[in-house]
């Protein structure tokens, strides 16, 4: 087998290096790094509250968006307590819950690979603390629509904080869209998870952010790292806060070649759902196992469930082709339509 990566599509990643204007702020930065970065990120936290047209009580900044996913369960879990959360989903959600002693609840995905929202209520008891959804969700790029995400928070008890993990949300298109702002303030028990580690491009530097009612914020700041967001990252935020429109045609970009991914696939023969992240999901009973070794062969990375699917990270250009090129030959899926 030929190990060579030539095309690193496994961890949802931006194609894109940081804009010229960025890299610039980071140089900058940089040359001031015998500099402590504030004590608490707070000039940070009131140009992303303004950003989000939030007031900056209601903003939480962490070490990526899974450092701020810890720093509520910090706030919220008591060891004993548990965490429910579709299965399968971001990796990190089982690592957190033994990180902070909570006992996790998985529930399975319902077979088109949405998130069950019906048994996900049903999981919750009196000793859930937290629920997590998944929206656009990772690993399937399946949406809950604005209709049925209201109908669920509705019916999640008082005593339990739903994470609604968005860190896909800038590459989801459609009618069906929730409207995060209004959300947030029908439920003091929400917390919205946001990154720029994908549509900002800005994986290595560990910025995320959480939206939350005033009060939950409150909780959560409570643990966060005195001089925890390093000065780099913060003035590369800040520059690409104000590049908002280059980076806004990068992510039309990246779903143009999501959406002719999935089409030239499913001219392949494979069956995918649309999606609404920044990757393409191929499920069983398609071949994914022989599709895994086909991209594994021409230098294509990609994340391989076995038996179950693969999560192809939207690249650039040339490394989707490689893609299509690579599934091309893989032994015929079931025609469009046939499945059984
Ligand atoms: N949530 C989801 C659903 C993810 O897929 C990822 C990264 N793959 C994250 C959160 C974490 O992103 P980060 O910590 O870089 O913000």
């Amino acid at each position: 087998m030929d190990s060579t990566v030539l095309h690193r599509l496994a961890l949802n990643e931006s194609p894109y290096p940081p804009l010229p204007s960025v890299r610039k702020a980071m140089r900058r930065a940089v040359a001031q790094a015998h500099r402590y970065p504030q004590f608490y990120p707070d000039d940070l936290i009131e140009r992303i509250a303004a950003w989000c047209r939030v007031g900056p009580d209601r903003v939480v900044v962490g070490s990526g968006s899974v450092g701020v996913a810890l720093q509520l369960l910090q706030a919220v879990v008591e060891p004993g307590d548990s965490m429910a959360y579709a299965w399968r989903t971001f990796d990190a959600y089982p690592l957190l819950a033994a990180m902070v002693g909570a006992q996790p609840v998985p529930v399975p995905l319902s077979p088109d690979g949405r998130q069950d929202l019906g048994a996900l209520l049903t999981a919750l008891d009196h000793r859930t603390r937290v629920v997590v959804l998944c929206n656009p969700h990772n690993p399937t790029g399946s949406l809950v629509t604005a209709e049925d995400l209201s109908a669920f928070l509705r019916q999640v008890p008082r005593h339990v904080t739903v994470l609604l993990d968005e860190a896909y949300v800038e590459f989801a298109r459609g009618t069906e869209l929730p409207d995060t702002a209004a959300l947030l303030d029908a439920h003091p028990h929400l917390l919205v998870l946001r990154t720029f580690s994908k549509a900002y491009g800005l994986a290595a530097l560990r910025v995320g952010y959480g939206l939350g009612a005033p009060g939950l914020v409150a909780r959560i700041r409570r643990h966060q790292l005195p001089f925890g967001i390093n000065a780099v990252a913060t003035a590369a935020v800040k520059a690409s806060l104000r590049a908002g429109g280059e980076l806004r045609r990068r992510v039309d970009t990246v779903v143009a070649e999501r959406e002719r991914l999935r089409h030239e696939l499913v001219g392949q023969g494979w069956h995918i759902r649309p999606g609404h992240a920044n990757s393409v999901w191929l499920a069983a009973p398609d071949p994914v196992d022989e599709g895994a070794a086909a991209l594994t062969a021409a230098g294509v990375q990609a994340r391989h469930y076995p038996g179950e699917g693969l999560r192809l990270t939207v690249g650039g250009r040339e490394a989707n082709d490689a893609v299509l090129t690579a599934l091309a030959g893989v032994s015929r899926p079931q025609a469009p339509g046939r499945r059984p």
